[in-house]
């Protein structure tokens, strides 16, 4: 789960680490009423998207005058904000961060992430900061510097030590880094993050460092552990079609494809993908409706799949353990009528009753193809479509 950068920063302040004075608003008015409680002579007005790359795309601007808050942050409520990170289509920006000018000496980056490889916590930072990790890492990859940490011994001083040697960090400069780093590693572990990513992590005039970005990524099976973070969702960040999906306990990710899969069971999701890339065909989802699907369940998953312009077909493969493939079968029968198909549909049924399952789907009057396995199924559909 990510969440937008005010609300991260909000959250590393009150581990320690340093973040310039601010406040979010929802309307130009309040931008302004905010921008004269800041005590400054510079106002920065942010578009608050999960995304970055803003900057370069004119979300950000840093103004010298108070008397330009408001129309800025007018002009950046409502627009559509295409960056880097966001895609062509885009992010509609509904909140603005109103924060304090920083006096830049200089801007680094700086990462906590956890890297499956090594089942670590591992530290990147870069003395390029400001810029796109992935572009330094292309340019200049001997300029980021990794240090690996055993999460059971925890951050210690000579992993900073590494970064600061680094760094080429003067012992007075190191001093004052050294807290930055332990607090964010403790705002890391504490808070089940999976990714906190502070880009710039600047130097002021004055020697201090302040994170002038902030992006979270919790895990979000410890968010049980965490309501107060699980608050922080937006929605509007996220595709519509899967907050409808979480809504209904679906397990839902889209993707580029045009055909839409209806499954149960991750591991079956990830073969039926599988063999529709083999066949030649583009799955257009991930969907698991999970082992104990109900009607209502293969009703909203079917919804939420034709829901999706871009799907040219579906594939149904649903393997009938503890759910009898009968029921699953009706239940595919009911919301294809409820829903209405407007694309061609194939149905694998395997598993306990697959054979009264296969009689529901063939005597529906439904336009629905029964496939007798999972190549057959994927030949089928990838036909149906007209990719071969
Ligand atoms: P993004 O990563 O989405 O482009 P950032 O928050 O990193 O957005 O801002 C982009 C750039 O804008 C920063 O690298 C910095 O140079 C400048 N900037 C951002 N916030 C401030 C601030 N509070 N004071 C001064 N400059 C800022
Ligand atoms: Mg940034």
């Amino acid at each position: 789960m990510n969440i937008h950068e005010y609300q991260a920063k909000d959250l590393l302040s009150k581990y320690g680490v340093r973040v310039p004075g601010g406040r979010v608003a929802f309307s130009p008015s309040e931008a302004e009423s905010v921008a004269k409680k800041l005590d400054t002579k510079v106002w920065v007005v942010k578009a608050q998207i999960h995304a970055g790359g803003r900057g370069k795309a004119g979300g950000v601007k840093v103004l010298r005058d108070i008397a330009l808050v408001k129309p800025t942050a007018e002009s950046m409520l409502g627009m559509r904000l295409v960056t880097q990170q966001t895609g062509p289509e885009g992010k509609i920006v509904k909140r603005v961060y109103i924060e304090a000018g920083s006096d830049i000496k200089k801007e680094y980056y700086f990462s906590i992430i956890v890297d499956r490889n090594t089942s670590s916590v591992v530290l990147i930072s870069s003395t390029e900061g400001g810029m796109d990790i992935e572009e330094v890492a292309a340019k200049s990859p001997g300029k980021i510097i990794r240090v690996v940490i055993d999460t059971v011994m925890g951050l210690q001083d000579f992993h900073i030590g590494k970064i600061i040697s680094a760094f080429k960090f003067t012992p007075a400069q190191g001093k004052r880094f050294a807290p930055f780093v332990k607090s964010l590693y403790k705002a890391f572990i504490e808070t089940d993050a999976s990714q906190i990513e502070v880009n710039p992590l600047i130097e002021t005039n004055d020697g201090e460092f302040v994170a002038l970005d902030a992006k979270f990524n919790f895990d979000p099976n410890a968010l049980y552990r965490h309501s107060d973070i699980a608050l922080l969702d937006d929605p509007d960040e996220r595709d519509p079609l899967e907050v409808q999906a979480a809504d209904f306990d679906l397990n839902y990710v889209k993707m580029d494809g045009n055909i839409g899969c209806m499954v149960n069971g991750a591991g079956l999701a990830m073969a039926t993908m599988d063999i529709i890339q083999l066949h030649g065909g583009k799955p257009a989802n991930f969907l698991d409706v999970g082992g104990s699907a109900t009607t209502e369940k293969v009703t909203e998953a079917f919804k939420i799949i034709t829901a999706d312009q871009e799907v040219k077909g579906i594939l149904i493969n649903i393997f009938g353990g503890i759910m009898r493939c009968d029921v699953i079968a009706s239940g595919v029968v009911t919301a294809a009528k409820e829903v209405g198909i407007k694309v061609p549909v194939v149905v694998r049924l395997e598993g306990t009753n697959a054979e009264k399952g296969r009689e529901i789907i063939n005597n529906s009057g439904l336009a629905v193809e029964s496939a007798s396995d999972l190549i057959d199924a994927a030949e089928k559909i990838v036909k149906a479509i007209g990719v071969k």
